[in-house]
């Protein structure tokens, strides 16, 4: 067993996250407030100990935030870990943007406390809102939820259990199902629901770094150790999950490229700027591609294709962009398709360590 896991409850993991505040690990814990819907989370700073009783975390770990925001999004455009220690929850394709935003200055690594979801994937909001209107389903009695990778299990507030087959109307990310880095090393702990049984509202926790090991000691968690057969059974699932993510990727990337028609499909870009705005690794204060398409001096399929190039090398795949899209663009099939161009031409994967320079300032 290379990692030490944990089986927590929703308390334990609170626990966890007051335990960073009270013993001034963390200045601050980036959590969410639910606003107006149980899906749609706003990023909320907290410093209160008390404060960490909301914290949203199966809605964080199935749904992520809401529409544009994410944890490095919001790092990014808040700047808070410049001057304070934050506690950050958010998911392996946040690491990664973190560890690219911290080569541009607008993070600083050294300051954070990372726990990263080890998950399945991400459930955009657009699914949700029609699918829970035609059928009846009222968020604000959902007591909890998780994802499997065929289920999204939602369990009501009077007990009821409603399952949701994955697929055309409810779904992951397109990107998360083709996405074959669901969890990251730098991350203190991982957490997630890989072998939990359906009538458990646990989770399982990895301590990673050296600190997140101390951490264990100190709040006890010993006796909540998994053994040897859940441990290989949460291996097995973790595998294959990659192993199907895999198996789509190089089906779905294979046939995308070879569609000689592929690029014609941009034309349909409505310069909206979503894309821009839910990237966590688009840094400028203001787009300049977007200014020119709204002074009309840029057309719409060229910026498309300037921001492919912009922000090719650092694309961290968190899909946002895509999930975003008001008309469904294939933008991660291109990000994708780059980054696993990079990786065996240059042995380049952003977002996965610091020290791996930026491509385009790698020029040899
Ligand atoms: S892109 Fe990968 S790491 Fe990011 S949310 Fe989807 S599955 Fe998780
Ligand atoms: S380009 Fe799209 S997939 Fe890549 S980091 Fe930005 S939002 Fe995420
Ligand atoms: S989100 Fe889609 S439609 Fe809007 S600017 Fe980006 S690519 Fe174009």
């Amino acid at each position: 067993m290379d990692y030490q896991r944990y089986l927590i409850t929703k308390t334990d993991f609170q626990g966890l996250l007051k335990h960073l505040l009270k013993e001034k690990i963390v200045d601050k814990i980036l959590s969410g407030e639910e606003k107006r819907k149980h899906f749609a989370i706003i990023p909320k700073y907290v410093t209160d100990p008390a404060q960490i009783d909301e914290f949203p975390l199966s809605q964080l770990l199935v749904y992520g935030y809401s529409r544009t925001d994410s944890a490095s999004n919001t790092l990014l455009h808040t700047k808070e870990s410049l001057n304070n220690k934050i506690g950050v929850i958010g998911r392996a394709c946040d690491v990664r943007a973190m560890v690219e935003l911290d080569k541009k200055m607008q993070v600083n690594l050294e300051n954070l406390f990372i726990v990263s979801f080890h998950d399945v994937g991400y459930i955009p909001n657009k699914y949700l809102t029609k699918y829970f209107k035609k059928n009846n389903i009222d968020d604000a009695n959902i007591a909890h939820e998780w994802l499997t990778p065929s289920e999204l299990i939602l369990k009501m507030k009077k007990g009821k259990t409603v399952k949701i087959p994955l697929g055309k109307d409810v779904n992951i990310a397109v990107n998360c199902s083709r996405c074959i880095q669901k969890s990251h090393p730098l991350a203190d702990f991982l957490i997630g629901t890989y072998t939990i049984f359906e009538k458990s509202e646990d989770y399982i926790i990895t301590a990673q770094s050296a600190r997140a090991k101390t951490i264990v000691d100190k709040l006890k968690w010993q006796d909540k150790l998994i053994d040897e057969k859940l441990n290989k059974q949460y291996e097995k699932e973790a595998d294959e999950i990659i192993i199907n993510c895999t198996t789509k990727r190089e089906k779905e990337l294979s046939e995308f490229l070879s569609n000689e028609d592929r690029f014609s499909l941009f034309v349909k870009c409505t310069g909206c700027g979503m894309c821009v705005k839910s990237c966590p690794v688009c840094f400028c204060t203001v787009c300049n591609l977007l200014e020119q398409v709204k002074a009309k001096t840029m057309d719409k399929v060229s910026f498309v294709m300037t921001r492919f190039s912009h922000v090719g090398d650092t694309c961290v795949e968190c899909g946002r962009c895509e999930s975003n899209c008001p008309v469904n663009l294939p933008l991660t099939s291109v990000f994708q398709s780059l980054r696993d161009k990079f990786k065996k031409e240059r042995g380049y994967e952003s977002g996965v360590s610091k020290t791996h320079k930026v491509l385009h300032l790698d020029v040899k």
